[in-house]
């Protein structure tokens, strides 16, 4: 099933790249045709304009996660403790700053190469929908600010209210450094950018075999590349791909609904930009409005994938379409009579500390590879894509030497715990968040269980 962005985006390009056909050399290939993979193409391009690079996308440029997104182009600031955590004082005010500076060169990329991406710099609110969720941005905030980051403010609540067209909200803190965009027109546009720069794209030609090499050769069911260096740049489907990797992600859903055209009810609500506004959930809710006068709402983790496999429930309309169709009246009682467009999911890769990480195979260090961006993935994978370009043209740069590229920092279980500990905790935050809707104290269980999920710090979007 095309995501509805795709399907708006596609209309208006090119179509379809050929498949790979034959057996044929690059110097760089590049597996995974979403944002990672298609930055990192560019990157390289726009360093060394003479390599010969190839990108292999199993079905369309897009077609992943990164065509089927929520778009809302947020920084690590909310990540700011747990990259101190794991990284150090450094490094966490280095990245938290690169993570702030992407959103600014996607919006300068997109307009100086005529995307119309639908990029509206128009800040982020994180709220609060219930009594518990009140103050939870307070740790980092208030550690962002000793470091010179904050660019969140708190904002009184009747200001909340108006700013995000809902009165569900009770509390919330605004930063103006995040934008959206349209994550179709986003992602088919940077192909088309990939190929101006002289990238050969392959569509519907995906990896079936990886011969290590060196020179590696990547094999597909009607051709092969054989090339001094590959990016494998595959997000949810790396655990597929490569087993050694199954254990790095948890693969869960994002699920996300879209109604018609209402731009005269939105505008009455009062949200009337392109804020991203997100609650303080675990799994959260996550809404913004479109240019065309729609709403768009999604929740993460509901489906969660068994062994890495991901199978069709995660390529269909929502099977959450009726929970999120409630959640949004419930944010919007006027919105009641608005028939929804359409609904859908996708897998994304959520790592065990809730950050991205890259590295390259073991023994093998010409093959490198980035995944694991946790459901916070539209500006960081800007970032992943020059960490990636500097791993191929073996820089020594900060992007080579951050920490982030030390592969995976843990491992869930084996399954079948994994899945089984994967639905005990989802239920137990479901239970525990219901409770803090009616006000009430969740069960001591359901909170301990509930922290497995929250210990990697503050989730985004899933
Ligand atoms: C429903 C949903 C909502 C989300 N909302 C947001 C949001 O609002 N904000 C945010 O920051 N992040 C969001 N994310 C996460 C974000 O979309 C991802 O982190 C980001 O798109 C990852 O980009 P990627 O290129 O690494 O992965 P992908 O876009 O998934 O690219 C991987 C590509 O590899 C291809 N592939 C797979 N197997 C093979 C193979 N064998 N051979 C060749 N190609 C192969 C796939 O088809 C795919 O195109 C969301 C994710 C989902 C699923």
């Amino acid at each position: 099933m095309r995501a509805f962005w795709l399907e708006q985006a596609l209309s208006g390009d090119g179509g379809l790249a050929p498949a790979l056909q034959g057996e044929q050399v690059a110097d760089v290939c590049i597996v995974g045709g979403g944002f990672t993979g298609l930055w990192t193409a560019i990157a390289l391009k726009q360093q060394h304009s003479a390599l010969d690079i190839a990108v292999l996308e199993r079905d369309l440029c897009g077609a992943g996660a990164s065509g089927r997104n929520g778009g809302c182009l947020l920084t690590w600031c909310a990540k700011f403790l747990t990259l101190q955590r794991l990284f150090g004082e450094a490094e966490a005010v280095r990245l938290v700053r690169a993570s702030q500076e992407a959103v600014d060169h996607i919006g300068r990329f997109v307009r100086e190469h005529g995307i119309d991406a639908e990029f509206r710099r128009d800040g982020t609110l994180y709220t609060a929908t219930t009594r518990a969720q009140v103050g939870t941005m307070e740790p980092v905030m208030r550690a962002l600010q000793a470091h010179g980051l904050c660019s969140y403010h708190n904002v009184p609540p009747d200001e909340v209210v108006q700013r995000a067209g809902s009165a569900r909200h009770l509390a919330g803190v605004y930063s103006p450094v995040a934008a959206t965009v349209h994550p179709g027109k986003l992602v088919r546009g940077l192909r088309r950018v990939a190929l101006q720069m002289g990238v050969r794209i392959y569509e519907r030609s995906p990896m079936q075999q990886l011969r290590h090499g060196p020179p590696a050769v990547v094999q597909t069911p009607w051709g092969s590349i054989r090339a001094g260096k590959v990016v494998l740049a595959l997000n949810a489907w790396m655990a597929e791909a490569l087993p050694a990797f199954e254990r790095s992600i948890a693969i869960v859903s994002s699920d996300m609904v879209i109604t018609e055209r209402c731009p005269e009810l939105l505008h009455a609500t009062g949200l009337r930009d392109g804020i991203a506004v997100l609650d303080s959930r675990i799994f959260v809710y996550y809404y913004r409005s479109t240019p065309d006068g729609r709403l768009m709402l999604g929740k993460g983790g509901n489906t969660f994938a068994r062994g890495g496999r991901i199978t069709p429930v995660f390529d269909q309309r929502s099977p959450c379409e009726a929970e999120l169709e409630q959640a949004l009246h419930g944010f919007f009682p006027s919105l009641r009579g608005v028939p929804l467009t359409a609904s859908w999911n996708g897998p994304s890769d959520r790592s065990v500390s809730g950050l991205p990480f890259f590295g390259r195979l073991p023994g093998a260090p010409h093959i490198c590879y980035g995944l694991g961006y946790s459901g916070n993935g539209v500006g960081p994978s800007h970032m992943g894509g020059r960490i990636l370009a500097s791993l191929v043209l073996e820089r020594d740069d900060a992007w080579s030497r951050s920490p982030l590229v030390q592969g995976p920092v843990g491992w869930f279980p084996p399954e079948p715990i994994r899945y089984a500990g994967s639905l005990l905790v989802r239920n137990a935050i479901r239970r525990k968040e219901r409770a803090e809707e009616q006000d009430r104290q969740p069960w001591w269980i359901d909170r301990m269980l509930s922290s497995f999920a929250s210990a990697a710090g503050k989730s985004d979007k899933q």
